[in-house]
């Protein structure tokens, strides 16, 4: 395959950039080396190819949140999980305070204050927080499809810290979106947002989505087409926080990031796309992975409004 070669090219392009700077708000971040940098691709076909840094492990933080919208949409059905949280763009940072005059409802699943109300429906009604994380954590390695696992010590050290997800939280509880201890909710969110991944996990999750939600590796069903075709949709408006617009004409596909430096997409039918680089622009997202993601959209005509 001329994968390898491509992808070997574009990471030496985008490698002297050195702008951007570590996620500062959770400490053990801060202290991870900022010259890592890895691309993978991985299609719906099962055929994974990758450049750079493709097995080092990071936490997958944000980018958990798509997954584990699946999953809850999958547990409990649409209409529960859209009654909690909404599918509209916030336009805001993905740590805003922001959720819907009146009723409370977080506006989207990929903005902190969905995402933490997600958690709390993920998984069959009634589970303990501790077999809800484990539902979680079982499902997003069957995304995978390898067994996950957490990363206590960047945990812990977010956890910490985590005052403004607990206000955050605690806002959610007082209008009754959340209906049980915020802390724990919080707890069983940051446990979630440190699950250890590479990059090519990452692809592969990607790649899932891509494949309707069989992953192509190991032929698991993880949730059914109607669920992905809502996440990717949430991700095509939302993934991106307040660069989403930007995001969309520039890349134009489904995707999502986190601030330990991951970034994926997934082009429907297709293949999906993960990036590793741990120094984050003002929004939070990934600097060199972005440039990636821009240069292979123009290379390979990836944009969804294109036609091929
Ligand atoms: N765990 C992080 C938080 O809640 C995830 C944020 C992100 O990756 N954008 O702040």
């Amino acid at each position: 395959s001329i994968v390898p070669d491509y992808l070997t090219d574009a990471l030496a392009d985008v490698e002297p950039n050195m702008q951007g700077e570590l996620a500062g708000y959770i400490p053990e971040l801060a202290a991870a080396d900022p010259g890592r940098l890895g691309a993978v691709f991985a299609t719906v076909d099962g055929e994974v190819h990758g450049a750079g840094d493709v097995d080092v492990t990071f936490t997958i933080q944000s980018i958990s949140k798509p997954f584990v919208y699946a999953l809850a949409l999958s547990d409990r059905g649409f209409a529960p999980v859209l009654a909690k949280v909404g599918v509209e763009p916030s336009g805001e940072a993905f740590n805003e305070i922001s959720v819907e005059r009146g009723t409370g409802r977080p506006r989207n699943p990929m903005i902190n204050a969905g995402a933490i109300t997600v958690h709390s429906v993920a998984g069959a009604e009634g589970l303990t927080p501790t077999e809800r994380v484990d539902r979680v954590i079982r499902g997003l390695s069957a995304f995978a499809g390898r067994d996950l696992t957490v990363d206590e010590t960047v945990c812990a050290s977010e956890m910490e810290s985590a005052h403004r997800n607990l206000a955050i939280a605690h806002m959610l509880r007082s209008y009754g979106i959340l209906t049980e201890d915020p802390r724990a909710v919080v707890d069983g969110y940051i446990r979630q947002c440190s699950v250890l991944v590479t990059t090519r996990d990452l692809a592969v999750m990607a790649a899932t989505l891509a494949n309707r939600g069989v992953n192509p590796r190991t032929g698991q069903q993880v949730v059914d087409a109607a669920v992905v075709r809502q996440v990717l949709s949430v991700m095509a408006t939302c993934g991106m926080y307040d660069a989403a617009g930007d995001w969309a004409t520039q890349v134009g596909i489904p995707a999502k990031s986190g601030v330990a430096g991951g970034l994926i997409g997934a082009l429907p039918g297709q293949v999906g796309i993960a990036t590793f680089s741990p120094r984050l622009d003002a929004h939070g997202n990934s600097v060199r992975g972005v440039s990636l993601f821009e240069r292979f959209a123009s290379d390979m005509g990836l944009h969804v409004m294109e036609v091929p």
